[in-house]
């Protein structure tokens, strides 16, 4: 099997063919990125973890990157996506998350982390941003902050609770934590004390919206039936932060995001993609990027979400993190139905979610091409 990534300088010669077979029977999401399987019958090419009907073998051919299967003449496939990067990356980045949740009682340095994914350091940290939406540092402070947390709640002494949590001694978490997250441990417990976050109400069809970003991005983004109650959300989910009506200066910030919002919901584009800030537990960040790989028009069930991230018995704690999240649309939890079909419940309302699925839905179906590529 390929040691490296794609983007690498160090692309090996040949391809390991009866390593990469067994990798596509397997679906092995490890392997995305690292080849791509053409099938012959039908043009068409994808990632090893693709979940569409396996070919024969005789009719298929591995590649080291999508231009090698396309200068074959192949396509890509609609299912898997496999000329993106976010979503060959998407799988990998989580079993690290994974790894560094059951190695959290370890100093995991960059190197040690870019060496399981098999990465330079440099293509690691990016990835991981890209994928997580923070650096691998500050997923683990996030997770050791949990624990923190978690032990406080349990009655533990502050000292003990740090302890526990991995910390060396009791100043070094503040002083950790304080650089990471931009505000001190106590700010951010406290509900983002000290924040500076500016807000923005447009109108939409699906209602009043409003968007309210960080200098670091958009951190909320949500929908009502009245304004006043939008701010009075706002309010309650960053309680202690300096909440104020968006500058001038950044409107035309803000008018590009609902001019984004707007093309998505009028169906020009499929996915709704802004700059954004992200707060939340471990496992919250976790949840909420899986979601973002989830395609526009597909649904999963709040128990194949559990598995993907490797939490398979915590299907209502992954419920709880979509019924939390504070960025509707662009962290897609419509995309999460129960097993049997039902859509359960939508933080804004189940006429939303339904309207929001049938517009992917029928935006997925225009665009397919008519001989149904794999699928
Ligand atoms: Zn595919």
């Amino acid at each position: 099997m390929l040691r490296d990534m794609p983007n690498e300088d160090s692309q090996p010669e040949t391809l390991d063919e009866t390593a990469c077979w067994e990798a596509v029977i397997a679906n092995d999401s490890t392997k995305d990125g690292q080849f791509y399987f053409g099938v012959m019958t039908t043009g068409v090419y994808c990632r090893p973890s693709c979940k569409a009907r396996l070919p024969l073998r005789k009719n298929v051919r591995f590649y080291k990157s999508p231009e090698a299967a396309e200068r074959d003449g192949l396509r890509p496939c609609k299912r898997c996506h496999p000329k993106n990067d976010n979503d060959a990356h998407a799988g990998l980045m989580h079993d690290i998350c994974r790894y560094i949740d059951t190695h959290s009682d370890e100093k995991l340095d960059l190197k040690t982390l870019a060496a399981q994914a098999m990465m330079s350091e440099s293509h690691f940290q990016k990835t991981f941003k890209t994928q997580i939406g923070v650096s691998p540092r500050a997923y683990q402070e996030a997770l050791r902050l949990e624990r923190v947390r978690g032990a406080l709640q349990k009655g533990e002494s502050i000292s003990g609770a740090i302890y526990s949590a991995g910390y060396g001694s009791g100043s070094r978490v503040y002083e950790k934590i304080d650089g990471r997250l931009g505000m001190t441990p106590k700010a951010y417990r406290e509900g983002g004390r000290g924040e500076s976050i500016s807000y923005a109400t447009a109108r939409t069809q699906l209602g009043p919206v409003m968007i309210a970003a960080t200098d670091r991005g958009v951190c909320f983004l949500q929908f009502d039936d009245f304004e006043e109650d939008l701010a009075a959300q706002l309010k309650k989910e960053f309680p202690r932060a300096t909440i104020a009506e968006m500058p001038n200066a950044l409107r035309d910030q803000f008018d590009l995001w609902i001019a984004a919002l707007n093309d998505y919901l009028s169906n020009d584009v499929v996915d709704l993609k802004l700059p954004l800030d992200i707060r939340g537990t471990a496992f919250q960040l976790k949840v909420w990027s899986y979601l973002q790989t989830i395609p526009s028009g597909e649904l999963q069930s709040y128990k194949e979400v559990a598995e993907a991230t490797g939490n398979p018995k915590s299907v209502r704690a992954v419920a709880t993190a979509c019924a939390s999240n504070r960025i509707a649309i662009a962290i897609p939890c419509h995309r999460v139905i129960r097993g049997n079909g039902e859509l359960a419940g939508y933080r804004w309302g189940l006429p939303r979610k339904r309207a929001l699925i049938d517009l992917e839905r029928n935006s997925r179906s225009a665009r397919k091409p008519k001989p149904c590529d794999m699928e």
